[in-house]
């Protein structure tokens, strides 16, 4: 790729939450490399954390053509309930929207923007300023396909939901008939038809044909026929996953390129260390997943009673309320002998140790990657947003690992663990090194997210090219 230094400038804007600046970041670090200049907007406290916890300053600061551009005053709560995240939305809308509107006008010359495409109104505020829009969705394409296809369901009749049964099966998303339940629908289809997230994501979705194209963080042989159903309405996509891969293969690296927002516990590798190869089960629920104390005893009692040694990441926020934080002693004496708990852990390299035998994973769409191409297969527990359709993909379709979709209970987490670890450990990590394999190749060059990325920097260049000069401030 062009090593120059260039006049194309894209201007990256990520929801911020760790899952998407993450992804939007290894998008970021692959882009400078080809020659493109990146400002990459980010909140403050974000901004503070990448600062503390990585090394994306020293990373980044070498190309003279990026910067990170510091938005103050947005929500910075959790995000774990539907009115958090309305008001996470809302803050942000209000801030981001003048922004950008700004940004794309006066700041400088912006060649593309590139934005998170959770914002349908990133769409309104390049309208008039002649910079093409490419939406990024970070999460899977089966999850950009059921929330493209909410309107269908609700035309049909499919949503609301008609009963109580969660198995219902769900029939008019094309592609997906004969294996979805309404329980593999996004979280939010739950709550009928007002539910404002159901509305932000479905309306924002809808228009993403209207961009000039659209980035997956995915790659064709694992959801190729999904690919399909979304080029019909958005011809232009940019399979370029799995991004974290992608961006290794690119920089022939074996070291991770870390863009944690939590300080990284680095001790847990000196423990699978000392573990024989395959045998422990790595314990995460990402960055945003609430737990009430009921939910963690009974995953707590299902590690144990399941005998395997576990690394467990418990986020010092994870718990929905604070009160009794006792922990029953034959818990906390088994936890000594097999087990190992962190708050946050350098999740790559833990996924990457040979010690590490499978996940039990919240199926977070980077962690569902991140498993993938390690060849790790999964036991899944989703808990949000497009949690629940990636965990039935890696179950019914990939067929990386069992999903405990919506229960907890010790005696269902100890067989789902022995389960995948035991019984169909084989037949599970057979399957998962085959995807690996295809994951690994999808990044190397002549692969399809490799020929991908290289045809989105073209295309950036021939934007560049055609763009009347934009002179911003
Ligand atoms: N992660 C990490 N350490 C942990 C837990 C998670 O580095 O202890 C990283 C993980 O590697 C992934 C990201 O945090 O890249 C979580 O993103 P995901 O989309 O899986 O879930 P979210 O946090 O958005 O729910």
């Amino acid at each position: 790729m062009d090593q120059q230094p260039s006049s194309l400038h894209v201007l990256i804007f990520p929801l911020p939450a760790q899952g998407h600046i993450t992804s939007m970041l290894k998008l970021t670090e692959l882009l400078l490399p080809a020659g493109l200049n990146v400002t990459f907007l980010i909140s403050a406290k974000d901004h503070d954390r990448l600062s503390r916890f990585t090394t994306i300053n020293s990373r980044l600061n070498c190309y003279p053509g990026f910067r990170f551009h510091v938005i103050h005053g947005l929500y910075e709560g959790p995000l774990d309930t539907d009115e958090k995240l309305k008001t996470m939305y809302d803050r942000l809308t209000e801030v981001t929207k003048p922004l950008l509107s700004n940004l794309l006008l006066h700041d400088s010359k912006v060649t593309c923007l590139i934005a998170d495409g959770i914002y349908g109104y990133s769409l309104d505020a390049a309208e008039g300023t002649g910079v093409p829009v490419i939406l990024f969705r970070t999460f899977s394409a089966c999850a950009f396909w059921a929330c493209f296809s909410l309107p269908d369901l609700i035309s049909s009749g499919e949503l609301p939901f008609r009963g109580t049964n969660m198995d219902e099966q769900i029939v008019n998303i094309k592609g997906m008939e004969g294996f979805l339940r309404q329980r593999d629908l996004p979280k939010f289809c739950r709550f009928g038809l007002n539910n404002p997230t159901m509305q932000t994501v479905m309306n924002a979705t809808r228009r993403t044909p209207s961009a000039h194209g659209l980035i997956l963080n995915t790659f064709e042989d694992l959801e190729g026929p999904i690919l399909s159903q979304i080029r019909e309405y958005c011809p232009n996509i940019y399979t370029l996953g799995p991004l974290h891969a992608h961006l290794k293969a690119r920089s022939e690296s074996n070291s991770t390129f870390s863009n944690s927002l939590f300080e990284e516990d680095k001790s847990c590798i000196d423990w699978l260390d000392k573990k024989e190869p395959r045998s422990v089960l790595y314990v995460s629920f990402g960055s945003i997943t609430i737990i009430t104390r009921e939910q963690l005893l009974e995953f707590w009692y299902g590690l144990v009673n399941s005998e395997m040694p576990f690394l467990w990441v418990l986020r010092e926020d994870i718990m929905s309320s604070y009160g009794d934080n006792k922990v029953p002693s034959e818990l906390e004496e088994a936890s000594k002998q097999r087990g190992y708990i962190v708050g946050w852990a350098p999740q790559e390299d833990v996924l990457a140790h040979p010690a590490v035998g499978a996940f039990l994973t919240h199926s977070g769409w980077n962690s569902t990657l991140e498993s993938i191409v390690e060849g790790v297969p999964m036991v899944s527990w989703p808990f949000f947003g497009d949690q629940q359709i990636n965990s039935r993909f890696v179950e019914a379709v990939w067929k990386l690992g069992l999903d405990m979709k919506d229960t907890c209970e010790r005696v269902i987490v100890e067989k789902t663990i022995k389960e995948v670890m035991e019984v169909r450990k084989k037949e599970f990590t057979d399957s998962a090194f085959g995807m690996a394999k295809l994951a690994r190749e999808s990044v190397r060059e002549g692969g399809s997210s490799y020929s991908n990325l290289d045809r989105l920097v073209e295309d950036i260049k021939i934007m560049g090219a055609r763009s009347k000069e934009i002179i911003l401030g």
